[in-house]
């Protein structure tokens, strides 16, 4: 159902939109238009970039349309689709899940051809974008629910082949830390679909939070130019860490269950490990406290397991069963690649 005026097989740049029908009270033949650009020149991989899977994550957003602007065809080797703002009525109300039907873009694959906006986008991902694409790249953050540190990320994808060149592209983001997670909240993920389609899948998550630190946004512009380099659909040199000078990424992993810490009641979450430390087995990350009952102890938070805090709870406020923490413990290229 949806339509677009891309011509995906043309060469040179095009900007045009996704247009999902949306018929609403005060629109009978209304769309939801999400822009689209695609620059495509001679032979290469075909690279799909998505901002805004969750609607508040703005720092792939922001990077998507500055590279959509200032890409030309004589840059690219083979094709770049870019979606800045992938779940568009939520980035235009700042919300993770979509206002007009509630869901929430990364649980609603395999999408539903028929079904609300929401549904009809996953569909036309799987269907039409993924099956042209020899790269996925969907950059996440935080948003307004969790603070991360700024890392790549990536599942741990059963083919050994894809897994060493997901690992690969997930390095040449070049950032401090690089972290496999494990899906407890849910299925009908994005970039398992994508995965399902033996894709070369790049993840990350930028930061989070509502305030996004410059150094975050440079991060998240180099690191994706310096992705495409890597898969060759960017003309240029890779940059890696050590021609940088700076150290090795830390390769961290939460895959099990007791490594997300969740709120055993509603209360304030106080956090009293900075992000990105190392944390022992049995150590106090932080605290829940009582807004009605200052006089009680405050409910300590204990990390089950040694490693660094990836990420935390964003806003204090805090309900019974909100993840306030990850702990992700450290790992080596070869665990990673063999496990
Ligand atoms: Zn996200």
């Amino acid at each position: 159902m949806i339509f677009t005026s891309i011509n995906f097989d043309k060469p040179g740049k095009q900007q045009g939109f996704l247009q999902v029908p949306y018929s609403h009270n005060l629109g009978g033949w209304a769309n939801v238009m999400i822009p689209l650009t695609v620059v495509s020149a001679g032979k290469g991989p075909t690279v799909l970039i998505l901002g805004g899977n969750h609607g508040d994550e703005y720092q792939g957003q922001i990077a998507a349309m500055n590279l959509a602007r200032e890409l030309t065809p004589d840059q690219v080797k083979g094709r770049i689709i870019l979606i800045p703002s992938l779940n568009f009525p939520a980035a235009r109300a700042a919300t993770r899940l979509s206002p007009l039907d509630g869901m929430n873009l990364n649980r609603s694959f395999p999408g539903d051809a028929e079904g609300p906006v929401t549904g009809q986008i996953a569909h036309y991902l799987r269907t039409q974008l993924f099956p042209i694409s020899d790269v996925v790249i969907d950059i996440h953050s935080g948003g307004r629910s969790m603070e991360f540190v700024p890392c790549a990320h990536m599942h741990l994808v059963p083919d050994r082949e894809q897994r060493a060149r997901m690992f690969g592209a997930m390095l040449a983001w070049g950032t401090d830390f690089a972290f496999l997670y494990a899906d407890i909240a849910g299925t009908g993920l994005l970039p398992v679909e994508a995965e399902n389609q033996g894709k070369l899948v790049v993840t990350t998550e930028l930061g989070g939070g509502e305030a996004i630190p410059a150094s975050v946004h440079r991060i998240a512009r180099s690191g994706l130019k310096n992705v495409l380099i890597h898969v060759g659909a960017l003309k240029g040199r890779e940059q890696t860490r050590a021609s940088q000078g700076k150290p090795a990424t830390i390769l961290t992993q939460a895959l099990n269950r007791e490594d997300y810490l969740l709120a055993p009641e509603s209360g304030v979450f106080e956090v009293c490990v900075d992000l990105g430390a190392l944390v022992k087995s049995g150590q106090v990350v932080g605290f829940i406290h009582h807004l009605e009952r200052p006089d009680r102890a405050p409910e300590a938070i204990v990390a089950k397991s040694a490693g660094y805090l990836i990420t935390m709870r964003a806003p204090c406020l805090t309900q019974q069963g909100d993840c306030v923490a990850v702990i992700a413990k450290k790992v080596t290229p070869q665990q990673v690649l063999k496990a």
